[in-house]
């Protein structure tokens, strides 16, 4: 088959969620990989959600994992899909349309193609593919195909995952992170405010500190990201006109450039914002009551896979504001980046489309790099 053929039966699978049923296309993938002769194997993650593995020239050493993800996000108003139906797939004015056809079908055929074309080398390092569930729709199963040993620094030295960056080679990203703050105040009748304490008015010194902490950060600027953001982008307080509101709680995103990564980085930044109030505010009270963090991808811009598609592309990478599987690669020792055909820019949304260029380039850039990396 063709790059395009592939992709088309790839999208003709509904694999949107939740609840997400990835298991028909990952078994259609496996049995694909088979007919090739590519050993290749189905991890169940859970009820009709499904990896694919699939190694060649197993045992050579390590060398390039090439990962794509198998789900996609839910078509959403189905009157907006004006080209065509988001399952099935048309060609039109040079594109490919339909769900998935950037994000991530497109490429993942293009990963498929890749593989059909060198599948009869002579492989002096191990090529393995992957292909995940859950990475759009909730799940993040490619934690497994790492916990449970399926891709391992035995396999790979490096890794590369075609999301759609139009073949920007993107090493670098955020990582991220939410808080909760609950700011407390004490209740009182609205015509007595001395008797209370405003908790949505507390709640404002809080956001002044943030807006201060957010020019502090942005002196620290990363080359290729800018500066760690922090956001509250939710804030609930107060419950009838009349009443002073005892509570009012912020809810704060954040998206961490490498270095503040470590949960007690970011913690400490509210920690201190509440002490510093409380200490100089007797009626002011707040607690962080949950908080996480994310890791960024922080792969050296002079790594083996960075430099050898620097080569094959003649650009050079660049930052990404979005969030991947690259990074729980390159956390277990396989430095991995984005590099992928079609545009974020289509990603998720009606009429989703990938044009045919980008599909050829990606699976020439995939097959040089295997090339390079494993032949
Ligand atoms: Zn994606």
């Amino acid at each position: 088959m063709n790059v395009v053929e592939i992709a088309k039966e790839l999208i003709r699978f509904d694999t949107s969620g939740p609840p997400t049923r990835e298991q028909p296309c990952a078994e259609w993938i496996r049995d694909y990989l088979i007919d090739l002769g590519v050993e290749a194997e189905l991890q169940v993650v859970d009820e009709g959600r499904a990896n694919v593995i699939g190694k060649i020239g197993k045992g050579k050493g390590p060398g390039l994992v090439l990962s794509g993800h198998i789900d996609v996000v839910p078509p959403g108003e189905l009157d907006l899909w004006k080209v065509s139906g988001p399952y099935e797939p048309v060609v039109k004015n040079g594109s490919l349309y339909g769900r998935g056809a950037c994000d991530m079908k497109g490429p993942d055929a293009a990963i498929l193609k890749a593989v059909e074309d060198l599948v009869d080398s002579d492989f002096k390092r191990q090529l393995t593919v992957v292909f995940t569930a859950g990475e759009d729709t909730g799940g993040w199963y490619v934690t497994k195909v790492i916990e449970d040993g399926y891709v391992t620094q035995n396999d790979a030295i490096c890794g590369l995952i075609p999301e759609p960056s139009m073949m920007e080679i993107i090493p670098v990203h955020k990582g991220s992170g939410g808080a909760f703050v609950n700011i407390k105040g004490r209740s009182a009748h609205s015509s007595r405010p001395e008797l209370g304490v405003n908790a949505v008015q507390k709640a404002a010194d809080f956001l002044m500190e943030l807006r201060a902490l957010q020019a502090e950060l942005n002196k620290e600027k990363h080359p290729l990201l800018g500066p760690t953001t922090v956001e509250c982008t939710i804030m609930n307080g107060g419950f009838k006109t009349n009443i002073i509101p005892d509570l009012a709680q912020l809810t704060i995103n954040y998206r961490l450039i490498p270095g503040h990564e470590a949960p007690e980085v970011s913690k400490k930044w509210f920690m201190d914002i509440i002490e510093k109030l409380e200490g100089k505010d007797e009626d002011f009270k707040a607690e962080l009551v949950r908080h996480s963090t994310n890791m960024p991808l922080d792969v050296p811009l002079d790594s083996l896979i960075v430099n050898t598609l620097k080569d094959i592309l003649g650009t050079e990478p660049v930052g990404a504001p979005y969030y991947t599987e690259a990074v729980n690669y390159t956390r277990a020792g396989i430095p991995t980046v984005i590099c992928g055909p079609g545009s974020i820019d289509q990603a998720h949304t009606a009429d989703e489309y990938i044009s045919l260029e980008q599909l050829d380039l990606g699976v020439k850039t995939f097959k040089e790099t295997i090339k390079r990396i494993c032949l």
